[in-house]
């Protein structure tokens, strides 16, 4: 397969060279120059499938050829360790659970796949790559964990001193191995910064081989379609498949990008929903025509604080640029931090279940949104011990954490502890080279 540049303006590449550039040259987004149909016949049969059989089907389309089926149905396997069950959560709206992973979020599925599918282009290749990450907190987790122990690849996390909770700082500062964390002084802002001052500093790049584990490249990004086909299959066996509106809850578009994959795939979905926090460029985008990227606004559902959508180049492009086709298969609904509380509270009231603050929109947005004869599937992006302070404020009683998550309590904390000049992170990173 290959892959061309959304600003079409850089030469085309093939998989490995799009999975370890991560961004194009000409700074688009990576995209297949084809999407493949399943079959009829795949649709048909595919509540009798399990899911590692679906994922081998999907990621065969876009990846086979490029990487031995052998290798590719062992990066599924080894990817997929743990499920994504759909619950009916009360009349016809369902929760598809994505949180069962070892960092709790549906970032786990993106980064397994990727850190597995870099190390195999990277092996054989002598160098060490080294994958630079700044997070406010979850993706640094989900990231360090799903490279964890991968050959050939050294990971380093910054972060914010004081700016992620302990329980997110946990999950990327005890692991050890091949990954370290850098405790920087200074913001989210100062750590972005530097990981992009150190992919722009070509004597240093001489020097190393570095990528970003970031939501635009493929291999973290096209994997995530594995379980809206899964969730199908699951309704379907379940006597719900006709109508199916998938609800996400969405920041970079990484995750509902996914999901407009896996419908040219022939997935039988009826449409989708962004659910947005006060974040919402893409709904004002679908009300005006006109994007205006903006400074994101901070909200309870931090992981989708996100002004400048890095997919909606992706989207664009599926649709050819053309509005209207945008808006009959994607609506936006937008929910402010009030809303967001209340609904969690009202929930758990009526229903028992506990929602995340993510998909507390996701579900917002099936109420407000679903329409007759339609099947709401909402994505709960995160599980709700991540977020406790707001949930647990929310629902009046305490979360528990769920097993994966408890297993980083009282471990040791190590990171280095750097200034946010680029001088001394370069310094740090060409020294422990050596
Ligand atoms: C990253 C994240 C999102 C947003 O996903 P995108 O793919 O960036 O749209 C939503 N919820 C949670 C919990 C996340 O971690």
């Amino acid at each position: 397969m290959r892959y061309y540049s959304t600003n079409r303006t850089a030469p085309d590449a093939d998989l490995r060279q799009a999975v370890t550039e991560g961004l194009a040259p000409d700074k688009g987004l990576y995209m297949p120059e084809t999407i493949r149909r399943l079959p009829d016949g795949f649709f048909d049969s595919i509540d009798r499938l399990g899911f590692h059989e679906i994922a081998k089907a999907v990621a065969t389309a876009f990846f086979g050829g490029d990487i031995p089926q052998e290798k590719l149905d062992r990066i599924v396997e080894d990817t997929l360790s743990f499920d994504t069950p759909v619950v009916n959560v009360d009349g016809d709206i369902w929760s598809l659970e994505l949180f069962h992973g070892p960092t709790a979020a549906f970032k786990d599925v993106g980064a397994r796949f990727m850190a597995r599918m870099l190390g195999h282009f990277t092996r054989g290749h002598g160098d060490k790559i080294t994958v630079l990450v700044a997070t406010s907190g979850d993706t640094g987790s989900a990231v360090a964990n799903g490279f964890l122990g991968v050959e050939g690849i050294d990971v380093v996390v910054l972060y914010p001193k004081g700016k992620v909770s302990d329980l997110q700082e946990m999950q990327f500062t005890t692991l050890g191995r091949n990954i370290t964390a850098l405790e920087i002084d200074g913001t989210f802002d100062d750590c972005q910064r530097l990981v992009k001052s150190a992919f722009m500093d070509a004597a240093l790049k001489e020097r190393m081989t570095l990528t970003s584990a970031n939501s635009i490249n493929v291999a973290r990004f096209l994997p995530q379609s594995f379980y809206y086909f899964h969730a199908y299959a699951q309704m379907k066996s379940a006597g719900k498949g006709d109508n199916v509106v998938f609800s996400v809850p969405s920041g970079n578009f990484g995750n509902l990008t996914a999901g407009l994959f896996a419908m040219r795939m022939g997935l039988p979905v009826r449409r989708f929903i962004a659910a947005n926090n006060r974040n919402d460029v893409f709904l004002e985008y679908l009300r005006t025509g006109v994007y205006t990227p903006r400074a994101s606004v901070e909200t309870v559902a931090n992981a989708m604080d996100v002004g400048d959508p890095s997919n909606f180049a992706r989207i664009l492009d599926l649709y050819g640029n053309d509005l209207e086709a945008v808006r009959r298969d994607i609506s936006a609904h937008s929910y402010d931090d009030g809303q967001i509380r209340e609904y969690i509270s009202r929930v758990f009231r009526s229903t028992g279940y506990t929602l995340d603050p993510h998909g507390a929109c996701g579900y917002m947005a099936l109420e407000d949104g679903l329409k007759d004869g339609e099947v709401g599937v909402f994505l709960a992006t995160a599980h709700p011990a991540k977020f406790s302070r707001t949930v647990e404020a929310a629902i009046g009683g305490k979360v528990s954490l769920p097993e994966s998550l408890e297993g980083f309590v009282g471990r040791e904390k190590k990171s280095v502890p750097l200034g946010a000049d680029y001088q001394g992170f370069r310094e740090w990173l060409t020294g422990r080279g050596q």
